[in-house]
């Protein structure tokens, strides 16, 4: 298996293996492969050759992660304007399953999302429920109760409509996003 099926897999795995994934939602049933074409961004080519370091349990998904780096439909929700060519140079996400991902589900939406050292994801909110796993590196997650600095194999959540800011530091981060509830089909926006 390789590409994006690799990566369904790998993240198929990781969901059964951690508790908080797997406590959080049961793996969507409804998948349909989507064929959805390739779309490079520019952080792409760099987490294609930039080597991700886990743990055990997240390994394999950021090495699926890294090998379908060209294949995948990659997005960036932000426009210059509001998160500034840096930012946009060095973030990109995929939408792996969900509403308009690689493989189709009205239950759970699961995004591959990146970025790069020294980024400060500003204040959004959406209305869908989520959890972050931190896959790789590292990163400061931001919620007005506190910062909390998640390392590989570490979770984050965040309630309907909860404010969240993200700040990298000398690490990138390559994380496994988890969506549930009202507002799959969404995006996140900003708080201004
Ligand atoms: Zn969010």
């Amino acid at each position: 298996m390789s590409g994006l099926g690799a990566v369904l897999e790998a993240a198929r795995q990781l969901h059964a293996n951690h508790a908080d994934l797997r406590d959080y939602a049961p793996w969507p049933e409804d998948l349909a492969p989507a064929n959805l074409p390739a779309r490079p961004v520019p952080a792409t080519k760099i987490i294609a050759e930039t080597p991700l370091r886990g743990i055990d349990m997240t390994q394999p998904l950021i090495n699926a992660v890294r090998a379908a780096s060209g294949v995948a439909a990659w997005k960036r929700t932000y426009t210059e304007e509001e998160v500034g060519a840096h930012f946009r140079n060095h973030y990109g996400y995929f939408e792996l399953f969900g509403p308009t991902g690689h493989f189709n589900s009205s239950s759970l939406r699961g995004y591959i999302a990146y970025w790069g050292e020294g980024l400060n994801y500003d204040w959004h909110s959406h209305e869908a429920e989520e959890l972050y796993l931190c896959l790789a590196g590292g990163a400061e997650f931001h919620r007005s109760d506190g910062s909390l600095t998640l390392e590989p194999g570490q979770t984050r959540a965040h309630d309907s409509r909860q404010s969240h800011a993200m700040t990298t530091h000398v690490k990138p981060i390559l994380t496994f996003v988890l969506w549930r509830g009202p507002g799959l089909a969404d995006l996140p926006r900003m708080d201004r």
